[in-house]
């Protein structure tokens, strides 16, 4: 099996991404969201592993490699907690800025700001997700995974060394983060241009998580899913009406504050008025090269 691959998210039909490949440096993540849908297709997925022979390997594929746009990482995030220990990323980003790769970072961590001199070799940006501005609840749906506001400190970083940023808005949750007026005055004020956003989908296995977590949120959210909800691919989706509404308030946003937006996976492209991951910030010119 091949590290790099084309990017395929699970044969979405809804997936509007421009072609990319894409790469895991490892399997599992230790963040352990309980929204995550990860967690349902890989086993052991809260245990973290780097990939085995992750350098060897990544030398040798990456060596066919010429300026593609490659997308780290879709299954996983590149910089989980482990990776502190490890830096297996850096090793990474030095093999593949040698082929000219464009580079696109989508990750939950503040780590990515140890490798700004690398990310401005190449074409590239950086996905942070940031699904609330409020750490307490961070706290709860995402334990181990840095808290927002060290990610919010950490774009501030990136935009000022003229590495463009984006922000998944993903996954949107009613009664929990469905009200993100603060959190998208504060991306424009820090310098994000583009936002990704997505509502949450139901996997037996994340809605097991959330219950534990919010009982009480959970069940004011059950009706939504499980009696007006779409299946939709192995995932529950919450009504369509819901859905455009929540987006919807997110699109009035991005527009008041002048950040363009693509939602992910929703059907509802009408909304989108960038290209849905933000890779058209891999072209802009980099403006600001202060140390
Ligand atoms: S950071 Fe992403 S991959 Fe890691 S647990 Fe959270 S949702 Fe899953």
């Amino acid at each position: 099996m091949t590290l790099i691959s084309k990017f395929d998210p699970w044969h979405s039909q809804l997936c509007t991404c421009p072609p990319k490949l894409t790469f895991n440096p490892y399997t599992g993540c230790d963040h352990a969201c309980v929204y995550c849908y990860a967690s349902s297709y890989i086993p052991k997925f809260f245990d973290c592993r780097p990939k085995k022979n992750l350098i060897l390997r990544l030398k040798r594929e990456a060596a066919k490699l010429n300026g593609e746009i490659i997308s780290i990482s879709n299954s996983s995030d590149p910089y989980p907690n482990l990776e502190a220990k490890t830096g297996l990323m850096r090793k990474c980003l030095k093999i593949l800025s040698r082929q000219n790769c464009r580079i696109q970072i989508i990750t939950k961590s503040d780590l990515v700001v140890k490798d700004i001199d690398l990310l401005r070799k190449v074409p590239s940006m950086v996905s942070m997700t940031i699904t609330t501005d409020d750490d307490t609840t961070a706290e709860i749906i995402e334990p181990h995974a840095p808290l927002p506001s060290k990610r919010l400190r950490a774009i501030e970083t990136l935009v000022y060394r003229g590495v463009p940023v984006s922000v998944r808005i993903d996954p949107i949750i009613p009664f929990i983060n469905d009200n993100p007026e603060r959190l998208v005055e504060t991306l424009a004020s820090l310098g994000v241009k583009h936002i990704t956003a997505s509502t949450y989908k139901v996997r037996p296995d994340n809605w097991q998580r959330l219950s534990i977590v919010l009982p009480e949120i959970s069940e004011k959210l059950k009706p939504f899913y499980f009696e007006k909800g779409e299946k939709r691919g192995g995932y529950l989706y919450l009504p369509r009406e819901l859905r455009l509404q929540l987006l919807k308030k997110l699109y009035d946003l991005t527009e008041k504050y002048k950040l363009s937006l693509g939602t992910c996976r929703e059907g509802l492209t009408f909304l989108d008025t960038a290209i849905c991951d933000g890779s058209y910030l891999l072209e802009k010119t980099r403006k600001h090269y202060c140390l």
